[in-house]
């Protein structure tokens, strides 16, 4: 990248580390807050800052939040009985647009992984069996239907089935590999509402 000076290659570099962004995608970015005029420029890069110095994990069912506890934690009006285990909290925003689940979260932060060494330990999931002591009536697993995500599921289920709480795993409409948050909200709420017992 020797035709760009060294702050607009440097920029270019960042922003191609990101996911998702290749090099074609990050020369036009770059351009692009190069021309932004100098306030906006500030608002983008403060907000970026504010965000990742003030997101933390919610106490309760570990997705990301500013507070305590995330909105869906607080509201009373959930049934806090009855708990979905996500990998992530993009997964957790794709089940909340169906705008039908009333029960609450649970967002591990991954899944098993025996290929990429990542283990049960590595996950939240002891912080999903401390919440289990408390008065619960269901597990929803949602994990994706990856290898991993099936990994993870049977693993969870068999943790769980000798407290007695009842263990369901979402239907397989969603494609194998396919991402929670790219699929329509239709095909989410087939999955939840044809859940079956494990
Ligand atoms: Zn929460």
């Amino acid at each position: 990248m020797d035709y760009y000076s060294r702050q607009i290659s440097k920029l270019i570099e960042e922003l191609s580390s990101l996911p998702g962004i290749g090099s074609k995608s990050a020369q036009r970015l770059a351009f692009h807050i190069l021309n932004m005029p100098i306030e906006h420029v500030e608002q983008l890069s403060s907000t970026i800052l504010e965000a990742r110095e003030k997101v933390r994990y919610c106490q309760s069912c570990y997705t990301l939040t500013d507070d305590a506890l995330c909105p869906i934690c607080k509201n009373a009006n959930r049934d806090h009985k009855t708990i979905m285990v996500v990998e992530n909290s993009r997964d957790l925003a794709a089940y909340e647009k169906t705008n039908k689940y009333e029960g609450v979260y649970h967002v591990l932060h991954g899944a098993i992984s025996p290929m990429l060494g990542i283990g049960p330990g590595d996950i939240k999931l002891k912080e999903l069996m401390q919440r289990l002591q408390e008065d619960v009536d269901e597990v929803i697993i949602a994990t994706n239907s990856s290898l991993e995500g099936e990994t993870t599921a049977m693993y969870i289920s068999k943790l769980i089935k000798p407290i007695g709480i009842t263990v369901s795993r979402i239907a397989s409409g969603v494609p194998v590999g396919g991402d929670l948050e790219y699929i329509d909200e239709m095909t989410l709420l087939r999955a939840l509402e044809g859940r079956t017992e494990l």
